[in-house]
């Protein structure tokens, strides 16, 4: 427990430090942004050279906005949500990339879950990071089935990919903040996901293994 308590609290600080130099960084960026579309409006000479600085500049967007997620949410929204709407809305959103990837998204979904006090958007994060680590962990063709389920006074969830699973001395290191096996991955997914879900109270655990694939569980504990 007291390594827990530990672990907690230097998210925390990473957490704020991020969200402060994220904030920090968006300002000069939207400027060097405005004046690099002025520029491409009228230097015709390399247009390549611009679509390179805007597809580096998402990544820099999409690095920065995962930073901020991890700040302690300045607009936090906690209501009665249907965790299994919010699921069904995320699959539908990220299918087209699972289609493109040969992948077949397979939805078990239990009718009448009961509400959930939750932030949806930060659910909805959360379901995106983990759909997108499976996507990318599957190479070949393959199924992702996602189930949502109630089990005694917790619902269940549970994202089940037939990628390239994680070797067991690597799944300690998941959550922590940079790890990534990817070349253009940011290793902040995994973290600002548990990060959320241990706002809702809840525990995230993942299940691999190497060469058959890998179970992400989220457990989020229903108010009696
Ligand atoms: P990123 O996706 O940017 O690398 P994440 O925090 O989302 O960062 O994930 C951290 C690492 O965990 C990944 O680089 C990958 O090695 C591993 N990982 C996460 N999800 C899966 C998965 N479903 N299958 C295999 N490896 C995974
Ligand atoms: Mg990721």
């Amino acid at each position: 427990a007291e390594e827990y308590v530990i672990k907690s609290a230097k998210l925390e600080m990473a957490g704020q430090l991020a969200a402060g130099v994220a904030h920090e960084i968006r300002n000069p960026l939207t400027s060097i942004q405005g004046f690099i579309q002025l520029l491409e409006e009228t230097d015709k000479r390399e247009p390549e050279y611009f679509s390179i600085i805007r597809s580096e500049f998402e990544r820099i967007e999409g690095i920065i906005s995962e930073f901020l997620a991890l700040a302690k949410p300045q607009a936090v929204n906690f209501q009665e949500n249907d965790v299994g709407l919010i699921l069904k809305q995320t699959i539908h959103l990220m299918n087209v990339q699972a289609i493109m990837h040969g992948i077949e998204v397979v939805s078990v979904i239990e009718p009448e879950l009961p509400l959930f006090q939750s932030d949806q958007h930060q659910l909805k994060q959360v379901f995106i990071n983990v759909i997108k680590n499976a996507i990318e962990a599957t190479t070949s063709k393959g199924q992702l089935i996602i189930t949502c389920k109630k089990i005694k006074s917790h619902l269940h969830i549970e994202f089940q990919d037939q990628g390239e699973g994680i070797p067991p001395e690597r799944i300690k290191h998941l959550f922590e903040p940079f790890y990534s096996t990817k070349e253009k991955g940011t290793g902040l997914g995994l973290m600002v996901s548990y990060k959320i879900i241990e706002e809702h109270k809840g525990i995230m655990r993942v299940e691999s293994e190497e060469g058959k694939g890998t179970i992400v569980h989220i457990f989020l504990p229903l108010s009696s």
